[in-house]
């Protein structure tokens, strides 16, 4: 049976991991990882969710199965965070929201209903965009093809080629756009860029799939999701899969959720009921202990300001890192305008090193990012910065 099976090539970030795990240099940096690390180079346990736990702990309960769409208050927790409680398509119980294995598996719910609803649909991702997009829509059957997205020679976003793609899209093709902090070049669009992919979306009748894994690291949690407001103010029909993975530094509980707009109360029960099947069919229903955390530090007023307070921190230390990164590149003469490191937003920054200058990053000085020039700002720290800096001037 397994006579003829080929060897699947490596995941080329997990690839990495290993090659950083068994590099010996005592100096090494891993660049390469969508992680964020405080400034000891340490994965954060958010004091929240800690607080989460504990008041958990107190009341301890029995793990029986959860609903297929997940824990409802942690459901009705997301769509207040992503659409605001007060938000119209909310209260009008429009939004069918599901508790989903991460943003991952929001993304494959919504994949799959998608599939159901639209099959013979293209599915239309950023170039480049994060790997698994192009993976996981072709699993599922779709055609995936590409808008143009970054611009190298000018650092930064391929607008005009951005929205004739769109512009040029069949009617019904699905638009996946990074809501905000874009994986991997670190570069998003403007408030009025935004309105204009809407409005084209709009005329064309384009299904748009947004795709929240960093809220909370661009700008804040509210500017972040401006975006969202958008396109319900547009009125469009759309999908939110939102990630926690990083906001709330809870990588492996597997938190996310799916949420799609409907036109109506009506419609959006009749969505529900099929985003159930899809769930049904593939994991049957969620997990409980990271949603509970989720959930339980959304709805208590005092945990959610300390939530917010250290998903702030997070960001702030993110911009402090791309700041002195630019500086010491500067001290150390690098020439030339470095701003679009500070310009972009979220975890990653495409450096703009080239492949050759990322494998002697590597094996010269055990700096470790992804050959596409990825590196992941969140790793810096105050004691990694200056050799990290340091390496770079010397391979450029
Ligand atoms: N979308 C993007 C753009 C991401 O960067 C990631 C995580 N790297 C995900 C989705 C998946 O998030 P999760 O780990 O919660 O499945």
């Amino acid at each position: 049976l397994f006579s003829a099976v080929e060897m699947a090539p490596r995941d080329p970030i997990l690839g990495l991991n290993e090659q950083f795990a068994a590099d010996t240099n005592p100096a090494k940096v891993n660049l390469g990882v969508g992680v964020y690390y405080d400034d000891n180079g340490k994965l954060p346990l958010l004091k929240c969710v800690v607080e989460a736990e504990r008041q958990m702990l107190e009341a301890p309960k029995a793990r029986g199965y959860l609903p297929i769409d997940g824990i409802a208050a942690y459901d009705k927790a997301v769509q207040g965070l992503v659409f605001g409680a007060d938000s119209e398509v909310v209260t009008g119980g429009r939004v069918a929201t599901v508790q989903a294995i991460g943003g991952t598996g929001g993304l494959k719910i919504g994949a799959d209903f998608l599939k159901k609803v639209n099959p013979n649909a293209t599915v239309l991702i950023s170039d480049p965009s994060w790997e698994n997009h192009r993976a996981l829509f072709s699993n599922v059957g779709f055609p995936v093809s590409t808008y143009p997205y970054y611009d190298a020679e000018n650092r930064g976003i391929n607008f005009a080629g951005m929205l004739a793609a769109i512009d040029a899209a069949p009617a019904g093709t699905v638009i996946l756009l990074h809501a905000c902090c874009h994986n991997p070049t670190g570069y998003d669009i403007t408030g009025e860029q935004w309105d204009q992919v809407i409005a084209s979306i709009k005329a064309r009748n384009l299904v748009a799939f947004l795709d929240m894994a960093y809220q909370g690291f661009g700008d804040g949690i509210a500017e972040d999701g401006a975006v969202i407001g958008k396109f319900v103010a547009a009125g469009l029909d759309f999908f939110v899969s939102t990630s926690f993975s990083k906001s709330f530094s809870l990588y492996g509980e597997r938190v996310g959720a799916l949420s799609v707009v409907c036109a109506s109360k009506e419609e959006a029960t009749r969505v529900l009921s099929q985003l159930k099947i899809a769930i049904r069919t593939n994991y049957s229903n969620p997990p409980t202990h990271g949603a509970q955390i989720v959930a339980t530090v959304l709805t208590t007023p005092a945990l959610r300001t300390m939530w917010e307070d250290e998903l702030a921190a997070m960001r702030v230390r993110i911009k402090e890192m791309r700041t002195l990164l630019v500086e010491k590149l500067t001290a150390a003469g690098v020439q030339g305008d470095l701003s679009y490191i500070v310009r972009q937003k979220g975890m990653f920054s495409y450096s703009g090193l080239n492949k050759d200058q990322m494998v002697r990053l590597r094996g010269e000085f055990g700096v470790y990012g992804v050959d596409s020039g990825r590196i992941c700002v969140a790793a810096l720290n105050t004691k990694n910065i200056g050799y990290v800096a340091d390496a770079i001037v010397k391979v450029m």
